[in-house]
């Protein structure tokens, strides 16, 4: 493949949320936020980016890399990267679907640079710590400018979604961070994913679930399940849940007709570099049993 140079002709290091903001809204089409750079610099050099000649490196900005447990939830900043994801006691106690996912991101040299709020401002319906997040039920913060004042919103994380590569933030809003709820007792979360063993950077398909289970310890009472790629956007297999949530307990017939559901509700395509639908069809329930044992495991020891 022929690569064109990545060429900016600015290059901009705000070390305030309201700058980034306004050099943003200043340069409208021609801006795009910076993070790790792992998938934007591919995208230039891919010429994918026509037009863009203007980077607003947001790394800089003061708080926006912290991992903190506070009232409304624990909040992990937009430039924390997978790499401190993977290492962080509080989301290891919280977290462990978003800790698993975003651990297998690339190797460590991706992993100390990547960021969360590039993986999912990306948008692509495979991005693993994506897929963690979603399991979590997470909520985005979407920061823009009102007034000249720094105004942020918090929003169901699937709503950032507009179709494979396309988030739905404006020219001139930066995602904030991310945050969901504490883990409690009987709840617990896992996540796995097929991958093939090189050269390419997506998953063939990676799963995160997350369960609480009843206080008899048997039935499962809540769960969610994410699934990627299986659809223009990060999935949520809710025929799946629901099947899940409607037993009085877990058993081999029950995970049948939860994969069923779930194969059933997928929408699922042949990619080239790799795989196949069938494949990823057979795959939906490997990792349905996979994952769903693991969270349970976890969710009766909590
Ligand atoms: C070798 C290699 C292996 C990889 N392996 C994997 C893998 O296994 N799994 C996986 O999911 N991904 C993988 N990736 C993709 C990539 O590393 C991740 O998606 C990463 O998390 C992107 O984060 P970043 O900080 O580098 O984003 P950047 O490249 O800086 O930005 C990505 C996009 O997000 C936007 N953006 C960044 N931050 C914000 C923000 N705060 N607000 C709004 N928009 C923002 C940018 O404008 C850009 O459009 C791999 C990449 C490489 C190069």
């Amino acid at each position: 493949m022929t690569t064109a140079p990545a060429r900016w002709n600015e290059y901009h290091t705000p070390t305030a949320l309201a700058d980034a903001l306004a050099i943003l809204a200043q340069h409208g089409d021609r801006a795009r936020i910076i993070a790790g750079g792992t998938d934007l610099i591919l995208d230039m050099e891919g010429g994918h980016t026509p037009g863009v000649d203007v980077l607003v490196d947001v790394t800089r900005i003061a708080g926006m890399d912290e991992i903190r447990e506070t009232d409304a939830g624990i909040v992990l900043g937009a430039n924390v990267t997978h790499a401190q994801i993977e290492k962080s006691p509080l989301l290891k106690k919280h977290a462990a679907c978003l800790v698993e996912s975003c651990g297998v991101v690339g190797g460590p040299q991706v992993r100390n640079v990547a960021t969360i709020g590039g993986n999912v401002a990306h948008a692509l319906p495979a991005a693993d710590g994506t897929i963690g997040l979603l399991a979590l039920d997470a909520e985005v913060e979407v920061c823009s400018l009102e007034g000249g004042e720094v105004e942020r919103r918090w929003q169901p994380l699937l709503s950032l979604f507009a179709g494979p590569g396309r988030n739905t933030l404006g020219p001139a809003q930066i995602v904030g961070g991310f945050r969901f709820a504490p883990r409690t007792s009987g709840q617990a979360s896992a996540f796995d994913r097929i991958m093939r063993p090189q050269g390419v950077a997506l998953p063939i398909l990676g799963l995160a679930a997350w369960l609480q289970l009843a206080e008899d310890g048997q039935r499962i009472a809540a769960a969610r399940i994410a699934i990627g790629p299986a659809g223009p956007i990060p999935f949520r297999a809710t025929d799946a849940e629901a099947v899940l949530t409607a037993v009085p307990a877990f058993d081999d017939d029950v995970l049948a007709a939860v994969i069923a559901a779930a194969q059933a509700q997928v929408q699922l395509r042949t990619s080239r570099h790799r795989a196949s639908k069938e494949y990823r069809h057979e795959m939906v329930g490997v990792l349905l049993g996979r994952v769903l044992r693991s969270a349970l495991e976890r969710a009766q020891h909590s």
